[in-house]
């Protein structure tokens, strides 16, 4: 069974220490300190010996350490200045680690990663999981499997089916590109220090091709968009600032065969996409 080491609070303590470390609360570093929720994503990202994958975060490495253990080849992307020097250190031995200090948020991913396949696995500050979880699918770059930790509500948004609460503008998203699974739930005892919210470990596999086939997804998302950005009227009151006529839209709501006095929050995604398909045409 994969023994990450680091993975543990007094060893992470004890790493702190040593390097004169604090846990920076503008960088959203809450270290895992739970080796079973490292096992997770380890085996959620269903790594192999040999595979590619960009860690973004690292930290200390703790993540890391598992993934080099399963056989993975890790490249790893890291903000804080300080972090590659105690890196080299705590994963001294594992030869397939290369560590790039920079912002993921301003890397040039297809420079770093090139063109073949690869995987993606995270533990970031939750204000910037989901732009980056986004952007990626967006950027349509070679990646097979996202698999990171997101606030626990984050986690239920982007599995959300149709018809409830949590299903929004971010379900679609995601569901378009990915299937997402929430692997585990994990409680604030399993990082150091502890945060003030529930997270969870979601897998996201990303799909071959997208989930509905769009004529024009930029047409799409507006859909998508204005349909949850007033999520009590109905769809045709929600849909106006599309600006499309009022006959036009009558039309593509009829041809996709949905009842324009019902609420976006209820549309699958099959249903947004023959809406968007008619309004294409
Ligand atoms: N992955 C480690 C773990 O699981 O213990 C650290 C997790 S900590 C929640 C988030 C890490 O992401 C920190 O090391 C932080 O410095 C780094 N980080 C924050 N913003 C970043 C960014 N924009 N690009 C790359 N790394 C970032």
């Amino acid at each position: 069974m994969l023994t990450p080491q680091i993975a543990d609070k007094g060893v992470t303590k004890h790493i702190l220490r040593a390097f004169d470390l604090h846990a920076s609360r503008r960088l959203g570093q809450n270290f895992l300190i739970s080796p079973g929720v490292v096992r997770a994503v380890v085996e959620a990202a269903e790594i192999e010996s040999g595979d590619r994958v960009l860690e973004i975060g690292p930290g200390i490495g703790t993540l890391t350490q598992g993934l080099l253990e399963a056989g993975a080849y890790v490249t790893a992307v890291e903000l804080d200045k300080k972090l590659p020097a105690v890196l080299t250190e705590t994963l001294r031995g594992y030869e397939h680690l290369n560590v790039v200090q920079g912002d993921i948020l301003k890397t040039d991913i297809p420079a770093l990663m090139g063109n073949q396949p690869f995987k993606v696995a995270a533990n970031l500050p939750y204000y910037i999981t989901t732009p980056i979880l986004l952007s990626l699918l967006e950027q349509k770059l070679p990646v097979t499997h996202i698999v990171t930790m997101v606030q626990k509500e984050v986690a239920e948004r982007m599995t959300a089916k149709p018809g409830g609460k949590n299903y929004g503008a971010l379900s679609v998203a995601v569901q378009y590109h990915t299937e997402p699974e929430i692997v585990l739930d994990v409680p604030p005892s399993c990082f150091f220090p502890a945060p003030e919210v529930d997270s969870a470990v979601i897998a996201c596999t990303v799909r071959k091709t997208p989930a509905v086939a769009l004529r024009d997804e930029n047409l799409f998302f507006r859909v998508v968009k204005a349909s949850f950005g007033q999520r009590r009227k109905t769809l045709s009151n929600a849909l106006k600032p599309l600006g499309f006529s009022k006959e036009r839209m009558e039309e593509a709501l009829h041809g996709a065969n949905v009842d324009a006095a019902r609420r976006g929050e209820t549309l699958s995604l099959a249903e947004f996409a023959a809406l968007a398909n008619n309004l294409a045409n």
